[in-house]
């Protein structure tokens, strides 16, 4: 298992405090690492911004080649990274292979596609004697800060279009999933000049908070919790750097009466139960119509009920724990409140589960009203609630009322309704008749508190390059 840092093409070990990595399925140790120290971090900010004038003056080919390159290496090592993922996650061994690692290695090669083509606005004489063009230039040395979730694809998301655009990284994985971060940095050492990515991990208060307030950083790339991005933003006032903002989400699920509802038990028994919930656009809160209410609570129950979780053989497993106890504990403490309320019925799940690892039964609440905790607040865990309503206007303003705004979906067959529908909702993405599925050539990303900056598509690759105007006089 690859413990070291990468640091300026070199490999060493972290020196500071140590992190116990768990195996969420067991809740047993894996390794201790030792985080980075104060000068490590210090040293891989300064090899970013070392490597940053030869890296930024590559070609768009010759980046999209090392982008290529990187894709072949995981696609062709797929198994050992899904189950190193799988390990350190707790994932599913079928869902870390099958589903996330190729996600992972079309994201390098959407991006080695796109920048050598992006396109923007004509050069012309805009003042009498002078031609003005427009140029797209690297930001420079980029931060990029990790969660837990989907440890590879979110360092994907982060590297792949930030090294396209020609920019320099010091990558951070959550301290809690370092792992495939750390298989993955052996690849970029042999596929990348040295210093162009750094690989560190550590505690945010420490290593992470180290990083994004140290001058040589340009931009901070933040994919984490809402409270997590506004330390970011303090920390990036102090010297004006950029950021790069996704945050949490609390996705609405529109159910009209004229739905098919037992494609809505199975999109929501999938896509609101995905990665054991935690997935920032799970499909968590939903709103049927009255007519139905009673129907899809009965159907959707009766399917949560039999989501395949915490066997033996892995390979049965839809969902597996949560990432840790004391996310376990969380998500438990949100049903326990929940249930506390009388009009509250908890139909499926709504218990941890078994003695070894960190399980949560997938849950259904059942009766949730608009201003109640669990309908407000996001879970990140196997948890959906469903609220009824009576007219499309009370569900989208419903819908609306969250401080999150990256995800949402409408079901119904009528395309005039879905489509009015999903103008009127204020989030990142509204899916019809679906809910959850990405593509590399679409953006993700929210508004309000679910922050700011697309993630995927030639958006990202815009966030990741600055605008610049060169001028010539005659
Ligand atoms: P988190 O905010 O606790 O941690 C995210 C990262 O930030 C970690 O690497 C952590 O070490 C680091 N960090 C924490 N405090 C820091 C500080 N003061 N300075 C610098 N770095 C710091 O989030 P998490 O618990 O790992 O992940 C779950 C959250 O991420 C959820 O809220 C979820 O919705 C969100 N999320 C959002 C998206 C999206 O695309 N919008 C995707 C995945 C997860």
């Amino acid at each position: 298992m690859d413990t070291e840092f990468l640091i300026n093409g070199t490999f060493t070990g972290g020196t500071g405090a140590a992190e116990a990595i768990l195996n969420p399925r067991t809740g047993e140790t894996i390794l201790d690492l030792p985080e980075a120290s104060a000068e490590q971090v210090e040293a891989a900010v300064a090899a970013a911004n070392d490597a940053f004038d030869g890296w930024s003056r590559t070609t768009p080919a010759e980046r999209s080649a090392a982008l290529l390159r990187i894709a072949d290496r995981i696609e062709a090592d797929a198994e050992a990274f899904g189950a190193l993922e799988a390990l350190n996650c707790g994932k599913p061994i079928n869902a870390a292979i099958g589903d996330e690692v190729p996600a992972i290695v079309d994201t390098y090669r959407y991006f080695a596609g796109a920048v050598r083509n992006m396109h923007g606005p004509l050069a012309g004489e805009y003042m009498e004697g002078f031609t003005s063009m427009i140029r797209r230039d690297p930001v420079g040395v980029i931060a990029s800060v990790a969660p837990w979730n989907y440890p590879a694809m979110m360092m994907a998301w982060k590297l792949a279009p930030a090294l396209a655009g020609g920019n320099t990284v010091v990558f951070k994985p959550s301290e809690q999933t370092p792992l495939t971060a750390l298989k993955l940095a052996r690849i970029l050492a042999e596929e990348l000049p040295k210093g162009v990515v750094n690989v560190i991990t550590g505690r945010g208060e420490t290593v992470g908070n180290t990083l994004v307030t140290h001058p040589g950083i340009d931009m901070i790339s933040l994919t984490g919790d809402v409270a997590t991005g506004k330390k970011m933003l303090q920390a990036a006032s102090k010297s004006v750097k950029r950021t790069h903002l996704e945050l949490g989400g609390k996705a609405p699920v529109i159910v009209f009466d004229d739905a098919d509802i037992a494609e809505v038990v199975e999109g929501i028994r999938a896509f609101g139960y995905y990665n054991a919930g935690q997935d920032c656009t799970a499909a968590c809160r939903i709103y049927a119509a009255e007519k139905t209410y009673e129907n899809l609570v009965a159907d959707l129950t009766s399917a949560v009920s039999g989501i395949a979780f915490a066997q033996d053989d892995d390979t049965t497993n839809e969902i597996g724990p949560l990432i840790s106890a004391r996310q376990r504990d969380r998500v438990a403490s949100f049903v326990e409140r929940a249930r506390e309320l009388r009009h509250i019925d908890v139909t499926t799940g709504g218990s941890a589960y078994g003695e070894n690892g960190f399980y949560y039964a997938p849950t259904v609440i059942a009766g949730a009203r608009q201003e109640d905790e669990i309908v407000q607040r996001e879970v990140f865990g196997p948890v959906v609630s469903i609220t009824p309503f009576k007219e499309v206007d009370q569900a989208v303003q419903w819908a609306n009322d969250s401080d999150y705004g990256l995800a949402s979906s409408v079901w119904t067959k009528d395309i005039g309704r879905a489509m009015s529908t999903a103008a009127r909702l204020r989030y990142g993405c509204t899916w019809v008749n679906t809910h959850f599925m990405l593509v590399n050539e679409m953006p993700h990303g929210g508004l309000k508190s679910s922050g700011y900056g697309k993630d995927m598509s030639m958006y990202a690759l815009e966030d990741y390059t600055a605008v610049r105007h060169v001028m010539i006089k005659h």
